[in-house]
C-alpha cells in the first residue's frame, strides 16, 4: 500500500542530505529511514561507527539509498554539491555535550554558529528545505527560577511551561560560559527565522528535550576518552557499569523531562513528510510526562541497572558533587524544562508514547549488553606500575 502522509497524499521518495548522520540522533534517524521508508541518504559526519551497521554489506536491502561521505563541514568543497543534489537538508553536526560549553566555549560557539551558517546560505541560495537542530536550552533558565524560593507562582505553569512561540530565552552572564552552546544555537535560529522571512527559505527548527536512548555518547574508557564528560545518561550508565557512585552535581536538584529517542525520531519523520505542515515552524520535541530531579533519575536508573544485570545496588549508590569539581569555572545550569506540546500535537499529531522506567529499561538493557565485558576487562587489568 502506498505510504501517504498526514493529508492523505501518497508520499513521493526524496533524497536527504543528513549532516551529523553517525552520532546519536543520526544514527536513529537513518535506521528509521531505512527501514520503513524510500528515501535516500547522504549521510555526513567525520564518524560513522554509529551508522556502520547500515552502510555494510552491500547486501542490505537498502544497499544504495544510503551512502557515507566522511568529511567535516567546516573545511570541505563537497558541501555545497551534497546540498544541491537533495531535496532536503538535515543539520544535525554540533559539539553538544555541557561539558564543552564553559571549557571549548570558542569551539561550542563555532561549531553550533559559524559552521552551520554556510549550510544554511547554501540551503537559501539553492531553494533547498533546511531541517535544523537547536536545543531546548534556547529556552535558558525558567521565569520561576528567579521568584522567591517559597512564591506560590512557582507552581503555576505559567511561569515555567517553555512555549516555542511565547517564552523568553533566559541565559546567566557572560561569565557562565554554559550559556555559549545556547547563545549560538538562539542566533543560528533567528538567522535562519530570518532566512525564512526575508528570502522565503522552507526550515523547520526543532529543539530537542533531553532524547536519550542506546548509542548517546560514549562510555569513557570504552568507546571515548577515559577523561571525557558525557551527558547524564552516559555518566551515570558509565557509572552503574563500574559499580561507582553516581555523581550528583549541586546535589541534583535541576529537573529535567527525558524522552525516548524512538519517539522522538517519529516526530522527526512527520516534519520530513509533512512539509507543508512543518515549514516555518519552531517545534519542541519532548515528554512533559517524564519529568524527574537528577536525584530521582539516578535512583530510578540504580534499580533498573540492577534489575536488567542481576547486580545488587552500590552500597553508596549516590554522592554530591559540586558544578565547579565537576564541570569547572562557568557552569550554570537549566532549571526545569517542561516542553509545550500544543503546536506540535496541532500542527503533525505527534505525541510521546514511553514512559521513562520503560524507557530505561530498554536504554540499560543494551548498555549492559553492550559495554559489561569490555568493562570487567578494564578493571581487571592490573594498572602498570
Ligand atoms: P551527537 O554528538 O551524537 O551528534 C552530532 C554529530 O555531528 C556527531 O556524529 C559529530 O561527529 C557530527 N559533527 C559535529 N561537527 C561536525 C562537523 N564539523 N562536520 C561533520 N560532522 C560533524 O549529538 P546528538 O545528540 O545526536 O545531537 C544532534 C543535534 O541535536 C545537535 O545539533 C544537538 O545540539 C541537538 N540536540 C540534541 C539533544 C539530545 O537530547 N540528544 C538535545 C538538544 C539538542
Ligand atoms: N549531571 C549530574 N551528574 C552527571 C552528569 C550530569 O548530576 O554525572 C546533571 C547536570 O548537572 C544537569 C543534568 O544532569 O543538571 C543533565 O545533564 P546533561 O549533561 O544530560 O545535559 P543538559 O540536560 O544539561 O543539557
Amino acid at each position: 500500500m502506498a505510504r501517504v502522509d498526514l493529508d492523505g497524499n501518497p508520499i513521493k521518495p526524496i533524497t536527504i542530505c543528513m549532516i551529523g548522520a553517525g552520532g546519536f540522533i543520526g544514527s536513529h534517524l537513518c535506521e528509521k529511514l531505512m527501514h520503513e521508508t524510500p528515501h535516500t541518504v547522504f549521510a555526513l559526519d567525520v564518524y560513522n561507527d554509529k551508522i556502520k551497521h547500515l552502510l555494510e554489506p552491500d547486501s542490505l536491502p537498502w544497499a544504495g539509498r544510503i551512502t557515507f561521505h566522511r568529511l567535516n563541514i567546516k573545511h570541505d568543497s563537497r558541501l555545497e554539491g551534497l546540498i544541491k543534489m537533495a531535496d532536503l537538508t538535515i543539520n544535525l553536526a554540533a559539539i553538544c555535550t555541557p561539558a564543552d560549553y564553559n571549557t571549548r566555549p570558542l569551539d561550542t560557539i563555532y561549531s553550533n554558529f559559524i559552521d552551520a551558517l554556510p549550510v544554511v546560505k547554501y540551503c537559501s541560495e539553492n531553494n533547498k528545505r533546511l531541517i535544523h537542530f537547536s536545543t531546548c536550552e534556547v529556552y535558558g533558565k525558567t521565569i520561576g527560577a528567579f521568584l522567591p524560593k517559597d512564591s506560590p507562582l512557582r507552581k503555576d505553569p505559567a511561569y515555567y511551561v517553555l512555549k516555542e512561540d511565547e517564552s523568553p530565552c533566559i541565559f546567566g552572564s557572560i561569565e557562565k560560559q554554559r550559556w555559549s552552546y545556547a547563545c549560538a544555537k538562539q542566533l543560528i535560529e533567528r538567522l535562519i527565522y530570518g532566512e525564512g522571512a526575508e528570502n522565503g527559505l522552507e526550515f523547520t527548527i526543532v529543539r530537542p528535550f533531553n532524547w536519550i536512548g542506546p548509542r548517546m555518547d560514549f562510555i569513557p574508557g570504552i568507546d571515548g576518552p577515559s577523561e571525557g564528560v558525557p551527558r547524564v545518561l552516559a555518566c551515570f550508565s558509565n557509572n552503574l557499569l563500574r559499580g561507582e557512585p553516581l555523581k550528583l552535581v549541586d546535589g541534583g536538584q535541576s529537573q529535567r523531562t527525558f524522552v525516548y529517542i524512538k519517539d522522538a525520531i517519529e516526530a522527526v519523520l512527520l516534519m520530513i513528510e509533512n512539509p507543508a505542515r512543518a515549514n516555518g515552524h519552531i517545534f519542541n520535541v519532548g515528554n512533559p510526562n517524564n519529568e524527574v530531579t537528577v536525584r530521582q533519575l539516578a535512583e530510578i536508573m540504580i534499580q533498573v541497572y540492577s534489575k536488567v544485570s542481576g547486580e545488587k545496588t552500590p552500597a553508596t549508590p549516590t554522592i554530591d558533587v559540586s558544578s565547579k569539581e565537576f564541570y569547572g569555572e562557568g557552569y550554570d545550569d537549566s532549571d526545569k524544562r517542561i516542553p509545550d506540546m500544543t503546536i506540535i500535537n496541532k500542527q503533525l499529531g505527534w505525541n510521546p508514547k514511553t514512559s521513562l522506567f520503560d524507557l530505561l529499561e530498554s536504554t540499560l538493557t543494551y548498555q549492559h549488553k553492550t559495554y559489561a565485558e569490555a568493562i570487567k576487562k578494564v578493571i581487571a587489568k592490573p594498572v602498570a606500575s
